[in-house]
């Protein structure tokens, strides 16, 4: 079925013609009839579902035409993010008259504050720089009739909470509130409970398997070599462009300077830098000016850059759900990817809790023509008792073929 038939008026139907889009995704299939008839909801969707697109849409629709107040915000975790659902807000709206803004911390107020004061329907904000924006009086909140609240989850994890139920409660209580959130631990369904009214719940996919485009595996390695092999991984890999992800601020610098004295085009991307850098890292991720970018998982959530075709963890995420977050940087909406792991002994537990949540073995790989140290890693002997198991833990040779 395509979008004709979802409710989306003409103007935004105009925009989706020229966003290339022919048919909606499952999650836009079902999210957007529920959105247009102003009932609250609650979406679990996997990143990369065309989730932004799913509430961006009726949300359009719904505000119609330019007013000058705020009647829709969207409140997001990270400041890439919200640059990131603006500008979706920006192409899908291009053919409505409506104006929005995007508003974070790390940058001056001049441009923000102008922007309010020629007045916007739709904000997109991280928490932080908001409340600023409330304290100051350069945002009031009391004319929101909609309010969006993206990768709860993530916001939880930051500890943006108490910050978020402070935003909700300057919202009137007759507004409609969607949630979007990969998995609903106990602190967001309370947080539903309290600030959504009998939400419809809409969870495509299960949240917990990664996107079925993409492969992956693991490269066990001893501590020692865990940089070598790297390298020598991304020798053999025929790569578009990679995101490489560390544990550490300091461990994302550092292989970042390892790459750039090897004369790659890198960029990094961490809470460290400064917001300009930021955006100059991401930016030039995006066109293609750098081909690997190395960053923390503040980039591991709902980022979309089209030619990543590889993930590679350097480091193993500590949380199973990151993992299925960061590999979701590769294979977005229907194309292939390929995600890559490398582990050291001390990370079996967490490749254990991985391979649990996400319900099936990471196949184990060896570089062909890298001189190995025996390392415990090595010894996952007994695979993952698991029903529906694909691979099991033995090895197999893996021949990559150099790029270019
Ligand atoms: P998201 O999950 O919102 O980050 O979207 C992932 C990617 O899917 C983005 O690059 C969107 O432009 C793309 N996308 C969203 N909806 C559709 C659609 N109906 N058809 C094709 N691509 C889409």
């Amino acid at each position: 079925m395509g979008f004709s038939k979802l409710g989306l008026s003409p103007k935004v139907m105009e925009g989706v013609r020229a966003a290339g889009y022919t048919d909606p995704t499952p999650i836009q299939l079902r999210a957007i009839p529920v959105i247009l008839q102003k009932k609250d909801m609650i979406g679990s969707a996997q990143t990369g579902t065309g989730k932004t697109a799913a509430f961006t849409l009726p949300m359009l629709t719904l505000l119609g035409s330019h007013q000058p107040h705020i009647r829709c915000l969207v409140v997001t975790p990270t400041r890439e993010l919200a640059a990131q659902v603006e500008t979706a807000i920006r192409d899908y709206g291009r053919f409505t008259n409506l104006k929005a803004a995007v508003i974070f911390g790390g940058t001056g107020y001049g441009r923000q504050d102008e922007q309010l004061r020629q007045g916007v329907d739709i904000v997109v904000a991280t928490p932080g720089r908001l409340l600023d924006h409330m304290e100051r009086g350069t945002v009031r909140l009391d004319r929101v009739e909609m309010l969006i609240l993206d990768e709860a989850d993530r916001m939880l994890d930051m500890g943006f909470m108490p910050d978020m139920r402070r935003i909700i409660n300057k919202c009137p209580k007759g507004r409609q509130t969607l949630l979007f959130s990969a998995t609903i631990p106990v602190e967001i369904d309370r947080l539903s409970q309290w600030a959504l009214r009998q939400p419809e719940k809409i969870a495509t996919e299960a949240a917990r398997s990664p996107a079925a485009t993409v492969t992956h595996t693991l490269y066990p390695v001893a501590e020692d070599q865990k940089q070598d092999l790297f390298l020598e991984l991304l020798k053999q890999t025929d790569y578009n462009q990679v995101l490489v992800f560390a544990r550490t601020k300091y461990g994302a610098d550092r292989l970042y300077n390892a790459l750039r004295r090897l004369n790659h085009a890198v960029a990094v991307l961490h809470s460290g830098r400064t917001q300009s850098e930021r955006e100059h890292s991401l930016n030039g991720f995006r066109n293609d000016r750098y081909e690997i970018m190395v960053a923390t998982d503040i980039a591991s959530r709902g980022l979309d850059v089209e030619g990543i075709s590889h993930v590679i963890n350097y480091d193993v995420p500590q949380h199973p759900e990151d993992y299925v977050h960061r590999i979701g940087r590769t294979g977005r909406a229907q194309t292939v990817g390929d995600a890559r792991t490398i582990m050291v002994a001390e990370d079996l537990i967490h490749i254990r809790a991985i391979e649990r949540f996400i319900g099936q073995t990471i196949p184990r790989v060896k570089l062909n023509n890298f001189p190995y140290l025996y390392t415990r890693a090595f010894d996952a002997k007994e695979p993952l008792r698991l029903k529906s198991m694909r691979v099991g833990s033995t090895y197999f040779s893996h021949s990559g073929r150099r790029r270019r």
